[in-house]
Order: C-alpha cells, then structure tokens, then sequence
C-alpha cells in the first residue's frame, strides 16, 4: 500500500528530522510545510497553538499535517514564559538569564515542559495529545547537551538537567517523548479507520 502524504507544520530543519525519526515506523511520506508560510499562533495553550498551526498547513496543503507546540511554565511566574518561551528573549543565554532573575525572589523553583501535538484534516482536528515533564529550576546553568532552557531545567528525582542528560534519557523521559508515546498507538488507529 502507498504511504500517506503527512505534511510538518514547521520550517524548523530540526525539528523536521526529529518527527522523520520519531515516526519512522509508520508509512507517511513526510513533508514540509510550503516555503515563505508564516502562521501567527494566537492560541492562549500550547494546544490551542499546535490546532491553529495544524489546521493553517492542512488547509493550505490539501494535506494531513502534523504541528508540535512546546515550551516551559514556570510555576511562581504564574507559568510564564510558557507559550512564549520561544519569545521570552532574544537568544537562549538571554532567555535563561532573565528567567533566572525573575526567579530569584521566589523559593518556589516548581517548572514544567509541555509538549503539544495535533494532527488535522482541513478544519477538523483528528488527533491532539499533550506531554509532560516536571522539574525544578536550578540556580545557575548546569550541562553542554540540549537546546533551549535544558541547562537550567532540573528533571524531578533525577539531579540532572536536560543538559546533563545523556540525549537518549531525554527522549524517553522528556515532554516531547510522552507526547509521542500518546500519539502512536492514535495514529495507528487512525491510519487503520483511513483505509478501511
Ligand atoms: P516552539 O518551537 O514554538 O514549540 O517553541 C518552543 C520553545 O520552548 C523553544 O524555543 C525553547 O525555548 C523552549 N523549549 C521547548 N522544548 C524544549 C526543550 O526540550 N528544551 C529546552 N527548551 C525547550
């Protein structure tokens, strides 16, 4: 049988090849979404961002799509940066710099990862799933691995930070794993009801 046409909602390169080996196992032909488009993610939850992104390349491709939105609330902060953790600041070291001076008068370091994801078929959502890790942020940067707020985000029970972490931990026990432990055994149900 063909593969089905899976359209990313992302131009991130990184991204793309992250979702090309989580779901290698299945048989979508991956694509991305067309150059140049721009979505403007209004959403007030990471899901409600991840439907809109979804929903915007579904309709403009003509395609199943896939859209993934993630980030980081802090807990004292009333879950600031959360949707715009990409936002916060200008760089990474920027963005932890002011989250840890923010943080500094509070003794609550409670953070959690949240990672969304939405499969649609024009207006119609067919999949939505939400993955978690909680954590503490730390006081100083601590760990070379990872991207974003990892040096900073400490894994609750495990003394380590994302960026201590061996990449394959992270996978298994990190926010965006959990959410595609959750959409795997949906998509392989809806691959099942699409070709009935
Ligand atoms: P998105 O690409 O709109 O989902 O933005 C997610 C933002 O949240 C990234 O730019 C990072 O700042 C942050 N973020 C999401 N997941 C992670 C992670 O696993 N580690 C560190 N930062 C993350």
């Amino acid at each position: 049988m063909d593969n089905l046409p899976l359209v990313i909602a992302s131009s991130n390169e990184g991204k793309i090849r992250e979702f090309q080996k989580l779901l290698a196992d299945f048989p979508f032909d991956l694509l991305t979404q067309p150059v140049g488009f721009e979505i403007e993610e209004t959403g007030k939850t990471f899901m409600e961002n991840a439907r809109i992104k979804a929903i915007a390349v579904s309709k403009a491709t003509g395609q199943l799509s896939l859209a993934d939105d993630s980030g980081l609330s802090v807990e004292a902060l009333g879950g600031a940066p959360g949707i715009y953790s990409a936002r916060y600041a200008k760089s990474d070291n920027e963005r932890i710099e002011k989250l840890l001076a923010e943080l500094k008068p509070f003794s609550n370091r409670k953070a959690k990862f949240e990672c969304a994801l939405c499969i649609a078929s024009g207006e119609n959502v067919l999949i939505e799933v939400s993955g978690f890790c909680e954590g503490l942020i730390t006081f100083f940067p601590k760990g070379e691995n990872g991207f974003g707020y990892d040096p900073i985000f400490e894994v609750a029970k495990s003394g380590e930070t994302f960026a201590e972490m061996e990449h394959e931990k992270k996978k298994q026990i990190g926010h965006r794993g959990s959410a595609f432990k959750l959409l795997k055994p949906e998509l392989k149900k809806l691959l099942t009801s699409i070709r009935k």
